[in-house]
């Protein structure tokens, strides 16, 4: 028994969550959630992110089960003490983290939702990307050569400070972004400004780019596009990262390489031998027959070597299947535990 499941509920999982369910919750929910897409929740995002940070320490999540949210701020967490949502997320997605960020652009992650099928057979996608791109007409200058000029607001600085009289004697600084060239320190002449990017150096560009899912795959599974993120001038795009989300399949459930499934038999098919066939996720059929004399009991289980998931990398291996038998006359009692030999 937990104390609160506040945490739990945030990620959408149950307490007796394993740590793979845990991540998969904060995977999904921070690429929902996280401000590039959905820019009005970010207390939300920030919540996802501080559950997660606890959920997935196994110090931490013992901590909160015995002694709920108190215990966590007891013991050091509280409020400010959490790590940065965009930290956790930089970490979690293989964003390389903020010393990386100041020299280079944004990552961008996407999630890309597949079926099992294709994580069996291998496929290809075809996906379109909007990004920002130097501007080919000024090479990123903004406009002619020569034609930025330091910004005569802030006189180059980016800044603005402003002094203002709060009493008698008393005066206050105020640093503010320049307004006119919104921090840059630099201003483009109007007439000399790049009718292309209209003196923004970059340029909106829809890109299409292509996604090799390779045989064995898995669920949250990164795929890197190094830089091909957002390009500014002076900085290093950052990467697109692909994350494939794996569907449900209706019969087969993935453990690692082996594929898992319910195959439910009636009492006489459990006495009297049986034949069934099974559709593999490559369409083949698969015929499954009980001996003569061989009885199949409810939660007995059939182990099928080399027809589970291939193995990525080296997909002329597989897996194994795993055939859980359910008698449906029995509905109550459970299957039994799935061993393989
Ligand atoms: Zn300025
Ligand atoms: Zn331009």
């Amino acid at each position: 028994m937990v104390k609160e499941t506040g945490y739990y509920d945030t990620l959408g999982v149950k307490p007796s969550a394993t740590s793979d369910e845990i991540k998969r919750a904060y995977r999904k929910l921070a690429l929902k959630f996280h401000p590039d897409k959905n820019p009005s929740e970010g207390e939300r995002f920030k919540l996802i992110s501080q559950a997660y940070e606890v959920l997935s320490d196994p110090k931490k999540r013992d901590l909160y089960d015995q002694g709920g949210e108190q215990a966590i701020k007891e013991g050091g967490l509280s409020g400010g003490n959490f790590s940065s949502p965009m930290d956790i997320f930089d970490m979690f997605f293989g964003g390389g983290g903020r010393m990386n960020r100041e020299r280079r652009g944004k990552n961008v992650v996407h999630q890309l939702s597949i079926s099992l099928e294709d994580l069996y057979n291998g496929a290809t996608r075809k996906l379109a990307l909007q990004k920002n791109v130097i501007c080919d007409k000024c090479k990123g200058l903004g406009g002619k050569k020569g034609a930025v000029e330091k910004c005569p607001t802030c006189k180059g600085r980016g800044v603005q400070v402003l002094v203002q009289q709060i009493a008698p004697g008393m005066v206050q600084q105020i640093q503010t972004v320049c307004p006119d060239c919104k921090g840059q320190g630099e201003r483009i002449n109007p007439k000399d400004r790049c009718t292309t990017c209209n003196g923004n150096k970059v340029v909106r560009e829809k890109k299409i780019i292509e996604i090799h899912i390779d045989k064995g795959m898995k669920d949250g599974q990164k795929i890197i596009f190094h830089g091909e993120g957002d390009q500014e001038p002076d900085l290093e795009p950052g990467d697109v990262i692909i994350v494939l989300d794996q569907k449900d399949h209706p019969v087969f459930q993935r453990r690692g390489n082996d594929l898992i499934m319910k195959m439910k038999i009636q009492l006489t098919e459990a006495l009297c031998g049986f034949k069934k066939t099974i559709d593999t996720l490559d369409d083949r059929v698969l015929v499954i027959t009980s001996k003569a004399g061989e009885v199949i009991k409810h939660g007995d289980v059939k182990c099928i070597i080399n027809e589970g998931m291939p193995i990525y990398k080296s997909p002329l291996e597989k897996g194994s299947l795993i055939i859980q038998f359910l008698d449906i006359s029995l509905k109550s009692s459970r299957p039994g535990v799935q061993k393989c030999d």
